[in-house]
């Protein structure tokens, strides 16, 4: 096999679409993954690709994520299930409903297509919300995919572009210019850290810890909402670095299915469901929308975010180690901004002028190892 340009280590949805990107340069690429494309975090997410306004930097890479993903649908298979069905940020009262004001003119601000809702139009938009909400804020460009259905699209087509997929062959040592497996070793001109929260197993040092999360899906109910619904208060939770704590988010599947979410911990990598938080997780859901408590919960899972100290991915250079690339932290936003980290990274690799400011996201930018952040 002749020497690749690049090798990216892990096959999430981050590693998939970089190895496409870098295909597509014409770089000779070798993707390694431990176990299967698309089967860590990025099979375990809910596949909601949202514009988030969080801080500037993850406003501008969500928006060029979301739009990558757009001029790539008409190329997507079936089985990535996109679709386009927009979000609704729900405000539960007027605190809330001036806090998505506020969002509407920052999305108008960035061209990203955004309107308030008031408390009379929720019903309309989604009947199944309980009555007394003070309104909401609609995101229409926003959607849903089937995030391991694209994972493996992005891999499969960077093996249509000439890259080498090598799975169920786990990387146990890494630097820049070569991987070690127990096939053997890899030699190249650079490598890509993109093995999620593993990644600083395989690069020490690096701030990324996993954050669990829980999901449930239920059985078959088509129609039962029309959006991914979120309260405006989903921030809160994602933000809390330390508690346990849930919020309010469903999504509609192609199949029918309602997809329940979503919790976050911080327990290292244990895998033992925490009924607790759950029935929280789902209690508040029901609180939001009293008629899931009568549908059939059918599956539950957890899955690790790969969570940074200041919720942004470490994307571009590693400042320690010469020819080390590093795209991996993406925490609960991964599934939608894959496209858009890949297109930095290669950007980066290759010269290009960059589609964002790089600085905020610059591996190397925090000293502190995140478990110490997230005590
Ligand atoms: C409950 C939950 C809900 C979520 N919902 C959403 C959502 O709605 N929208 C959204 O945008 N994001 C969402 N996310 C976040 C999203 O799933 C992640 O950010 C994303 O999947 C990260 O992708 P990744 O490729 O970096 O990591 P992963 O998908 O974990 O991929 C890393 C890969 O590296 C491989 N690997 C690890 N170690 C090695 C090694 N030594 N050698 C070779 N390979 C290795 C792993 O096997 C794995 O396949 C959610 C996450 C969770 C847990």
């Amino acid at each position: 096999m002749s020497r690749p340009d690049a090798i990216v280590v892990g096959g999430g949805i981050v590693g998939a679409a970089c190895a496409r990107e870098l295909a597509m340069a014409g770089l000779g690429v070798t993707l390694v993954e431990a176990e299967f494309v698309g089967g860590g975090a990025t099979a375990a997410g809910m596949g909601h690709i949202v514009v988030m306004d969080d801080s500037p930097p993850q406003f501008g890479l969500t928006a060029l994520s979301r739009a990558l993903l757009d001029e790539l649908a008409p190329a997507l298979p079936a089985a990535v299930e996109r679709d386009r069905c927009g979000t609704l940020w729900v405000a539960e009262d007027e605190d809330q409903l001036v806090a998505a004001r506020l969002k509407a003119a920052a999305y108008g601000d960035a061209k990203v297509e955004a309107s308030v809702v008031d408390g009379a139009e929720l019903p309309r938009l989604e009947p199944g919300l309980r009555p007394g909400l003070a309104g909401g804020l609609l995101v229409p460009g926003d959607g849903v995919v089937y995030p391991p259905a694209l994972a493996r699209w992005l891999a499969e087509d960077a093996r249509r572009l000439g890259a080498a997929i090598r799975e169920g062959e786990p990387v146990t040592a890494l630097d820049g210019r070569s991987v070690m497996t127990a096939r053997g070793r890899i030699d190249a001109a650079l490598v890509v850290n993109a093995a999620g929260a593993a990644a600083p197993i395989l690069t020490h040092g690096l701030p990324i810890v996993p954050r669990r999360g829980h999901l449930v899906i239920t059985d078959r109910h088509p129609g039962f909402c029309r959006h991914q619904v979120l309260e405006l208060g989903y921030l809160k939770s994602a933000h809390s670095s330390t508690g346990a704590s849930v919020a309010f988010n469903v999504q509609p599947r192609m199949t029918g299915q309602v997809l329940i979410g979503s919790s976050r911990e911080l327990v290292g990598w244990n895998r033992t469901p925490n009924r607790a938080l759950l029935g929280r997780m789902l209690r508040r859901a029901a609180d939001f929308m009293p008629a899931l408590a009568g549908l059939s919960a059918i599956r539950s899972w957890i899955g690790f975010r790969p969570a940074t100290p200041d919720n942004l991915p470490l994307i571009g250079p590693s400042s320690r180690i010469d020819g080390l690339w590093i795209a991996a932290g993406h925490e609960g936003l991964g599934i939608t901004t894959a496209l858009g980290t890949a297109r930095l990274l290669g950007d980066l690799i290759l010269g290009r002028a960059p589609s964002l400011d790089p600085v905020p996201f610059t591996p190397d930018r925090s000293g502190e190892p995140a478990a110490a952040v997230h005590a």
